[in-house]
């Protein structure tokens, strides 16, 4: 709890920037009605335990409500509508770094329909440009598309933004499965049922019926603005874009609401961003290669680079495993392969991997020119890069060479 009164304007980014392990709860923020709670989930443990779930059974537990998903009930009389405000400036949104853009939600579940693909729900970041209007960045994925889709019809593309849920919800929200499969039914499954929507007032949508708040609004065909510049996962600038608009049409929220704030950069960020991924690549990779597990690592802003750890039974699985893991995650830059004698989680055991059991001429594979993420500043402007795969595990031929001594 913090007694003292912080300012939407980098005063709490700050506090929850040099806070990063602890969840903070903000209960006056100057000129703003609503609390301010951020740091909710801020490490892997902290998500296990949102998702009733250890470390040793995380994987499999997911990959299960990845495979059966449950479709959410609709409720009435939802508690995401007690109460509503009139426009965005009521709502305490932060600036966080010196240079951003301008104001920016950053924990926004945007929901939304296609007439074929179904319903969608990701997060993106949505900058303020006005009391009723966001500028929305759309990574060409499938919010996009059904943007897409609906501006070459010359119709707006009703949405819902969802603040302040469960974070099953956000983490089924950054899972990116494929199109058409439905991220809500996805976190109802990892709640075992328990998920509940209601439908929106002014659009189509539903949302998570437990929202803290619940912005309705429009992407308006034909329109772009210029977005950014922003703070991203790797702490650095992310470049200004046209990007298209969102028109507010509601706002609403629940009783004594509180407004999630997530900091870009910050462990929570890359607890929501990085560690569904790391399940979508542990299932991808468990396709062709026993695996043991998956760590988009720290230094790799928890995003960019990847160590997996497998069990090797045939010569060329360290080589199916960086294959398949870089077309899990086309973000992938970097990916080492262990054995399953390395923990994936400790830095330290991976470079000895890398140093002790790694042949640069032949353990490497070098992918030019591929697209990459568009996050990473040393990439191109369309986010074509260069990967490397590593592959450090024991030659199966020699194994007695690299045993470990003991004593
Ligand atoms: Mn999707």
């Amino acid at each position: 709890m913090v007694e003292d009164r912080f300012s939407t304007d980098y005063g709490i980014a700050r506090e929850l920037y040099n806070n990063q392990d602890k969840t903070l709860v903000f209960e006056k923020v100057d000129g703003y009605d609503f609390r301010v709670i951020g740091n909710l989930c801020c490490s892997r443990d902290s998500l296990y335990r949102a998702l009733s779930t250890g470390k040793e059974e995380y994987n499999e537990k997911v990959a299960r409500a990845v495979e059966n998903p449950v479709t959410p009930r609709i409720v009435k009389n939802a508690r995401c509508f007690e109460g509503e405000v009139k426009g965005l400036h009521e709502l305490p949104i932060l600036r966080h770094f010196r240079g951003d853009g301008g104001k920016y939600i950053t924990s926004g579940v945007v929901v939304a329909k296609d007439p074929e693909h179904g319903r969608n729900a990701s997060v993106h970041r949505l900058m303020v440009m006005g009391e009723n209007r966001l500028a929305i960045r759309l990574v060409e994925r499938h919010l996009y598309e059904y943007h897409r889709r609906a501006e070459e019809g010359g119709e707006p593309l009703e949405i819902a933004i969802a603040i302040g849920v469960h974070p099953a919800v956000l983490y089924a929200a950054g899972y990116s499965p494929p199109r058409g499969y439905d991220e809500l039914s996805l976190a109802n499954a990892l709640l075992d049922g328990k998920l509940e929507l209601a439908r929106c007032r002014t659009v189509d949508v539903e949302v998570p019926a437990e929202s803290e708040i619940v912005i309705e609004g429009r992407i308006l065909p034909g329109e772009r603005v210029d977005e950014g510049p922003f703070v991203d996962i790797t702490g650095t600038y992310d470049i200004v874009r046209e990007q298209p608009v969102v028109e507010v049409t509601g706002i609403a929220h629940r009783r004594n609401a509180y407004y999630h704030a997530l900091l870009p950069g910050g462990r929570e960020h890359k607890v929501f961003m990085g560690l569904p991924i790391e399940n979508k690549i542990y299932r991808e990779v468990k396709k062709v290669v026993d695996v043991r597990n998956v760590c988009l690592t720290e230094g790799g802003c928890n995003w960019l680079h990847g160590a997996v750890a497998i069990f090797k039974k045939r010569a060329k699985d360290g080589r199916r495993a960086i294959h398949s893991a870089i077309e899990a995650h086309p973000s992938m830059k970097h990916v080492i392969v262990v054995d399953d004698d390395i923990d994936v989680f400790d830095p330290v055991r991976v470079e000895f991997a890398l140093a002790t059991r790694f042949q640069a001429t032949k353990d490497a594979i070098v992918f030019p020119g591929v697209k990459g993420s568009s996050l990473d500043p040393s990439a191109d402007k369309n986010a074509i890069t260069a990967k490397l795969g590593l592959d450090a595990t024991k030659p199966l031929d020699r194994l007695k060479d690299f045993e470990s001594a003991e004593i």
